[in-house]
């Protein structure tokens, strides 16, 4: 133990046989600073009583219950001493990034804080205590996450935070704040949306997705399968639910026009006290394909041109209008296809052609750059 102390501190010595008394610098970060040190006769460590330099002193403000802490665990003088030069680090470091680490009390606050709201309430924190995530149940019991982003000199500061939600988070913040009233803004957040996703669950479990492929609680458009190369895409309004929302048809000609034509007819029968999912079959006069009835491979056909489903998010969106032959493509593929063929005519970002199956006449708007 003596050689690693001398070893580790030659400039730290002790003054008599006995060795109680230890005098002189310890080394941190190419800083000396100097330190006494007085153990007691059985020279235990949790006895010591320590003598530190206005320099040392100053440095150790406010970590003074970590230094006290560490000498209680300290099974002897070297294992202090190199804990006790893992604070000072810290504590020069702090003072050289004040304004990104944060001062001891934040602690103090931050674990008050939790204490209130309830630690079960914790997901996730990261090493530094800065990055939170906080779990909440809605009335329906789906769960959600919070992240928190705490600035050092929280709570004066407001924290930043993010959600899987469809609407911007907004939070009132005051330096008065605590994490609990932020988690009660969120639930509150949460309930004004559970319509909104009591639709789009509904939607989603008896319906067949296409398109997100996996959504997420911020999502507010499903593109639903209908038949064969058919679908709707419907955009739900988070503040509207159960209003008519913007609904798009996609697939052939001769499929979609009757389903468009019945829309328009119906519209005004659409009922905001129903579910969505409940209108759009009152509306359009169908049965959604479900996954209690179909499988989910009879809508996913893939496209005729490359052969896959997904081609960089995308899905074969553009059908062939002849009857007999339906195939999907991917936009970008017909695209490409038809802009080939020297038979193939172009008139502004309309690419007129035939259709690479069915020699059919066949037109593609210029793909668009996904946003
Ligand atoms: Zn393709
Ligand atoms: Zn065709």
């Amino acid at each position: 133990m003596e050689s690693s102390l001398v070893k580790d501190n030659p400039l730290l010595l002790p003054l008599n046989k006995e060795k109680t008394i230890y005098d002189g610098f310890i080394t941190v970060q190419e800083r000396d600073f100097r330190l006494r040190i007085l153990l007691p006769p059985d020279r235990q460590v949790k006895q010591a009583r320590l003598h530190c330099c206005w320099q040392l002193k100053h440095l150790l403000h406010g970590y003074e219950h970590i230094v006290k802490q560490r000498q209680q665990q300290s099974p002897d003088l070297v294992t202090f001493i190199l804990e006790l030069k893992t604070v000072l680090e810290v504590g020069l470091k702090s003072r050289h990034e004040c304004r990104s680490i944060p001062p001891p009390q934040y602690y103090a606050q931050l674990i008050s804080e939790m204490e209130t709201l309830g630690w079960g309430k914790l997901l996730f924190i990261d090493t530094e205590f800065r990055t939170l995530r906080l779990k909440a149940e809605d009335s329906s019991r789906r769960q959600h996450i919070l992240n928190i982003k705490l600035k050092s000199k929280h709570p004066v500061e407001a924290p930043e935070c993010s959600a899987d939600l469809p609407v911007p988070l907004a939070i009132t913040w005051t330096p008065q704040s605590t994490l609990e009233q932020l988690h009660s803004q969120f639930l509150l957040l949460l309930e004004s949306l559970t319509e909104f996703w009591d639709v789009l669950d509904e939607i989603d479990s008896k319906t067949w997705i296409l398109e997100p492929e996996k959504p997420s609680r911020s999502d507010t458009m499903r593109r639903i399968a209908i038949g064969n190369n058919t679908s709707i895409k419907v955009e739900v309004d988070p503040r509207h639910p159960k209003m008519l929302p913007e609904c798009c048809l996609l697939g052939a000609e001769h499929v979609v026009t009757p389903l468009r034509n019945k829309l328009n007819a119906n519209m005004h029968l659409w009922n905001p006290d129903s579910s969505v999912l409940h209108n759009l079959r009152d509306v359009l006069e169908i049965e959604f394909p479900s996954p209690a009835t179909h499988e989910k491979s009879s809508f996913s056909v893939e496209c005729g041109i490359c052969y896959s489903y997904r081609l960089e998010d995308a899905i074969p969106d553009q059908v062939c209008n002849d009857p007999r032959c339906g195939q999907p493509f991917h936009q970008a593929c017909l695209y490409e296809w038809l802009r080939a063929l020297p038979s193939s005519r172009q008139s502004f970002n309309i690419v007129f052609g035939e259709c690479p199956y069915c020699s059919k006449p066949i037109t593609v708007k210029m793909a668009a750059q996904k946003s």
